[in-house]
């Protein structure tokens, strides 16, 4: 097993994004809208970041037998990524997020999970070999948790490194945490998963030793243009876990919606491409500063030259 691909788990929407100059309230129609529209969701949004940063990746999702499913395996062909584990489900809708933003970046979205909700763990086991061969699995919250917790059991058994976004956060069974070797939660999602306070320095280092007591190898927060911090078990029991800070890069931030995908993806593309965990940081904090320099989710994810020709 050459162990040189990533696999990303996860969802793919169609995004629809509409600008207004205020949220409507109920019954309200509010025009002078602007449309922008593309491909979404969590899991195609790492993929495509963790392709762009240079891995060799399979994506596993599910879209609909709709027009919208097709153009999104089409645009995915485009990018290069491959689409063969991408599956079509029969009489059911691609998922859709319905995203108004107002002038002051609020937004409210609605959304329909359609065949993101259809990835079971029956269609997963099609993918067993690419999953127990891969160099690292990647992994959100935007797909049935019992499909999360089937990829990360078959990964872990076979010795294939974890990586958990648990994002969006809800609650994790402690089975699934047992067999993370990475997760990524930004500061929001460590204090929901942990039911603690992570707005201090000791607040998030606590929230990191719960899931550390867990199981979990190592704890990636990240903090926005704060950057990120790593946290690790230090040898001896009730011991505070080692901690590495690191920096974000100084850019002036345009859209930020979606920095955590593009950090996700990256990271994980230089884990595959053998770079140790902290060179492997610094690489997708450039890509996320990048990103963040742009609009849009997929359209500001940046190419591995441009993360090259940036860090220099
Ligand atoms: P989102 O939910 O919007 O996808 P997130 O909350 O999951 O994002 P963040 O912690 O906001 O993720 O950002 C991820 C990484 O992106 C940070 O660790 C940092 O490296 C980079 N980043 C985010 N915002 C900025 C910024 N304003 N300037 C520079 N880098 C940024």
């Amino acid at each position: 097993m050459d162990r040189t691909h990533a696999v990303v788990v996860g969802s793919t929407n169609w995004d629809t994004c509409m600008h207004l100059p205020h949220l409507p309230v109920p019954g309200e129609t509010v025009a002078g809208g602007r449309l922008q529209a593309g491909i979404g969701g969590k899991g195609a949004n790492q993929a495509v970041a963790c392709h762009r940063g240079g891995a060799d990746v399979h994506f596993i999702s599910a879209v609909g037998d709709d027009q919208t499913g097709a153009g999104i395996l089409a645009e995915f062909q485009t990018m290069g990524l491959a689409v063969s584990g991408i599956k079509t489900v029969p009489a059911c809708p691609t998922g859709v997020a319905c995203i108004f933003i107002d002038a002051r970046g609020e937004n409210c979205i609605g959304l329909t999970a359609g065949a993101n909700a259809r990835l079971t763990p029956q269609t997963i086991e099609q993918y067993r070999e690419l999953i127990t061969s891969a160099g690292v699995v990647l992994l959100q919250l935007e797909i049935p948790l019992e499909t999360v917790m089937s990829v990360a059991q078959i990964a872990a058994g076979a010795g294939v490194p974890v990586v958990l976004n648990p994002a969006p956060a809800r609650a994790l069974p402690d089975e699934l945490l047992a067999v993370v070797d990475i997760l990524t939660p930004n500061r929001g999602e460590a204090a929901a998963l942990a039911g603690l306070y992570t707005g201090s320095e000791p607040g998030l280092a606590a929230a990191a030793k719960t899931f550390l007591d867990k199981g979990v190898g190592r704890v990636l927060v990240t903090l926005g243009a704060d950057g990120a911090v790593l946290f690790q078990p230090k040898a001896g029991a009730g011991q505070a876990p080692a901690t590495q800070r690191f920096a974000a890069r100084a850019v002036t931030a345009v859209d930020t919606t979606g920095a955590g995908d593009v950090f996700n993806g990256v990271f994980c593309a230089g884990l595959v491409r053998g770079l140790s965990c902290e060179q492997a940081i610094e690489e997708a904090m450039v890509a996320a500063a990048l990103a963040v320099t742009r609009e849009g989710a997929i359209a500001s994810i940046p190419t591995r030259e441009e993360i090259l020709a940036f860090r220099t």
